[in-house]
C-alpha cells in the first residue's frame, strides 16, 4: 500500500527541567510505516523525547504533529493514544495471572471504541484479531497458559500484541531486546520488521548489533537534538558519533 508523508513531524522542540535543557530545538520526521532506531548516550533525551510525543511531557515550545492533521501540543495524553500511538515501556506489563489470551481481549477492551460491543462475549471479529495477533507475536501455542509462564522474551512480544490490539499507527518501543537470548533478539527483529509498512515504529535501544539487523535509519540523539542521521554504518563511521560515544 501507498504511504504519503511523514506520520510523525517533530518542529524546533526544547524542554528544560530546572534550567537544564533536556530537549534542545529538537528535529525529526517519521515517515509513514518507517522502522526508526533512536540511539544515543545517556541522558541523551531519548525517554524525553518520547514522553513528548506522547503528551506525558510538554515542550517549552516547538511543534509536534501527528500526521498532517492533529497537533499534538494541543491534545492530552489519553487523546493522543486514542490517535493509535501506542507505548511499550522496558519492562514487560502483562498480567500474570491471566492467560495470554485473557491479555490480549483486556488489550482490545482497553480500546474505548469497542466497549460498546463488549456488553456480553466477544464478537467473532474480535476472536479473529486476537488469533491474528497471537501468529504475528509467535505465541499461537501458548494462548491458553498463564502469561506468568512466560519467559522474558515472551512477554515482551505479548505486550507488543496488547499494544497491536489497538491497531496504532505509530508504536514506540523502549529498548525491546534488554535482558534478551540472541534467539529472542533474532524473532525480536523479524517482528518490529513485520511490523513496519503495516504501522509505523520508533525503537530507542541500546543494542547496536540489534540496531543494525532491524533499522534502515538511525538517529542519534545528543545532549537533546539529533548529533546524525543515516544507515548504521553511515552514523557509525560519523567523526562526531564516534566521539561522543568514545567519550562517554
Ligand atoms: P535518555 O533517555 O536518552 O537516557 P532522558 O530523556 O532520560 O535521556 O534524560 C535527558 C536529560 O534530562 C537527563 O540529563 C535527565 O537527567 C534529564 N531529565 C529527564 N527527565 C527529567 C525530569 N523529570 N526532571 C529533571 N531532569 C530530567
Amino acid at each position: 500500500d501507498v504511504r504519503h508523508g511523514p506520520i510523525l513531524y517533530l518542529e524546533d522542540v526544547s524542554v528544560s527541567f530546572d534550567g537544564f535543557r533536556a530537549i534542545n530545538d529538537l528535529n525529526l520526521t517519521i515517515d509513514d510505516g518507517e522502522l526508526r532506531c533512536i540511539i544515543g548516550p545517556n541522558g541523551a533525551g531519548k525517554t524525553t523525547m518520547m514522553d513528548i510525543i506522547t503528551g506525558k511531557t510538554r515542550p517549552d515550545h516547538g511543534s509536534v504533529w501527528f500526521g498532517s492533521r492533529h497537533d499534538l501540543l494541543t491534545m492530552n495524553e489519553p487523546q493522543i493514544a486514542s490517535l493509535g500511538i501506542g507505548r511499550k515501556f522496558q519492562k514487560p506489563t502483562v498480567f500474570e495471572a491471566l492467560t495470554v489470551f485473557e491479555n490480549l481481549e483486556l488489550a482490545m477492551a482497553a480500546d474505548k471504541r469497542i466497549w460498546p460491543t463488549l456488553t456480553a462475549r466477544l464478537s467473532g471479529e474480535a476472536r479473529d484479531r486476537i488469533d491474528e495477533v497471537l501468529v504475528t507475536i509467535g505465541l499461537t501455542a501458548h494462548r491458553d497458559r498463564p502469561a506468568g509462564i512466560l519467559s522474558h522474551g515472551q512477554k515482551q512480544w505479548l505486550e507488543i500484541g496488547m499494544l497491536l490490539m489497538q491497531r496504532p499507527r505509530l508504536l514506540l518501543v523502549d529498548e525491546p531486546v534488554a535482558g534478551m537470548t540472541e534467539q529472542e533478539m533474532e524473532r525480536t527483529a523479524e517482528l518490529l520488521t513485520g511490523l513496519a509498512g503495516k504501522q509505523s515504529v520508533v525503537v530507542v535501544e541500546h543494542d547496536m548489533g540489534f540496531v543494525r539487523s532491524i533499522a534502515r535509519t538511525v538517529t542519534v540523539l545528543h545532549q537533546g537534538s539529533v548529533l546524525a542521521e543515516g544507515s548504521m554504518d553511515q552514523v557509525s563511521s560519523d567523526p562526531k558519533v564516534v566521539e561522543v560515544y568514545l567519550g562517554t
